[in-house]
């Protein structure tokens, strides 16, 4: 018996005959750089979201770099986003030529806690970036209150967070834009990297085509920074295939998210919270253990995937900590880093594999009460 983390291949399996026919028509009309798979999946993607625009990129880093970069945060400025969150949520401000300032996380939700994002403000601070960590998104409205009183732009890293819901609201269009990743592992993955912005925003949008593009707004006139951050458009094929699946897919992770919190009730375990208002897309489910490692190691041994996603706060990275930031600093962030660990979750799992990895985790449980 063994239980990975993610399963791929096996969704790739079920839809097969689809990827391929998308993949072939590709091949067929040679559309390859912005073909019409991207323009077609940028609508379809804005539909999904309830935004006026989509843009689609080479990554999700690339998404929230373009999105700061269009807003006009560069040099000079500060961004504050959570210390627990991927690297790349700090990386895509760095990019954009602007400090990251960290902000410690919610000891409930996890994600950037807003008590402490007026602290954290300065006259250089220009934007904030909440992220959607796992899946559940952020407090938007208190964020957005925030920002107006300070005069600041908002950008969502919803990498995480694909059709995740915040007050009947999808994200992606609860600030001034968003970036969402295609990474294959993530809720809408392809099968290789790309990225998406959202934004109800024309200038925002138009912006970051010209950006994507070699800077053109004009054919031959590389008028803004010419990078090169265009989606693939055989990406754009398989990505459009899956999205018909989204909504199906997370109706999925919720119900197991919830059989998992069912089961582990009662147990040493903090499971997470999805508090009302909130749909959260269960994209990871983690849970915190004081004997995580262990219990890491015991579930190894059984052959059931774990992982830490993250093992160490953003602030303690190698490239970060030289910023003057130190231990200590988001006492919540560094404490959760070592008791996270997130559990096999992915669409085609089912209840029974959900029972076997809770009681496995009681099993582990039981054995150290008994030593
Ligand atoms: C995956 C992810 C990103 C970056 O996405 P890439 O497509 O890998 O560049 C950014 N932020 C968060 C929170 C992510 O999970």
């Amino acid at each position: 018996m063994s239980i990975p983390l993610i399963d791929l291949a096996l969704q790739h399996r079920n839809l097969r005959s689809e990827i391929n026919s998308a993949i072939q028509e590709v091949l067929d009309r040679a559309d390859f750089i912005l073909g019409q798979d991207v323009a077609k999946l940028e609508d379809a993607f804005a539909a999904y979201c309830g935004t006026k625009f989509a843009v689609g990129v080479d990554s999700g880093l690339s998404a929230l770099e373009l999105s700061l970069r269009a807003l006009g945060v560069g040099p000079g400025d500060e961004v504050l986003v959570p210390a627990h969150t991927f690297t790349a949520t700090a990386a895509a401000v760095s990019f954009a030529g602007a400090k990251p300032v960290f902000v410690d996380v919610d000891p409930v939700t996890w994600n950037i806690d807003v008590e402490n994002i007026e602290a954290a403000i300065t006259p250089r601070t220009k934007a904030i970036l909440p992220v959607h960590l796992y899946g559940l998104p952020a407090d938007m409205n208190m964020i957005q209150g925030i920002a107006a009183k300070y005069n600041l732009v908002v950008v969502e890293d919803a990498c995480q967070a694909h059709g995740a819901v915040y007050k009947g609201h999808r994200v992606g269009g609860l600030g001034s834009a968003a970036g969402f990743s295609f990474y294959p592992t993530k809720n809408l993955g392809g099968c290789g990297d790309g990225g998406m912005v959202t934004t109800n925003d024309a200038k925002v949008a138009e912006t970051i085509r010209a950006l994507r593009n070699c800077g053109q707004r004009e054919k031959n006139v590389h008028e803004l920074a010419p990078f090169n951050h265009r989606l693939d458009n055989l990406q754009a094929a398989i990505l459009r295939v899956k999205l018909k699946y989204l909504d199906e897919w997370i109706e999925s992770r919720h119900k197991l998210a919830l059989h998992y919190n069912k089961l582990l009730a009662g147990l040493d375990i903090i499971t997470p919270v999805e508090p009302p208002g909130y749909g959260h897309v269960f994209h990871l489910y983690v849970i915190r253990s004081k004997r995580r490692d262990a219990l890491q190691a015991h579930l190894k041994e059984r052959g059931i995937g774990t992982a830490i996603h993250y093992p160490n706060p953003v602030h303690l990275q190698p490239y970060y900590d030289k910023n003057g930031t130190a231990r200590g600093q988001f006492p919540f962030a560094e404490k959760i880093c070592n008791e996270i660990l997130s559990l096999p979750m992915f669409p085609e799992l089912t209840e029974e594999q959900v029972e076997i990895v809770v009681s496995e985790i009681r099993a582990h449980a039981c054995g150290l009460s008994r030593r």
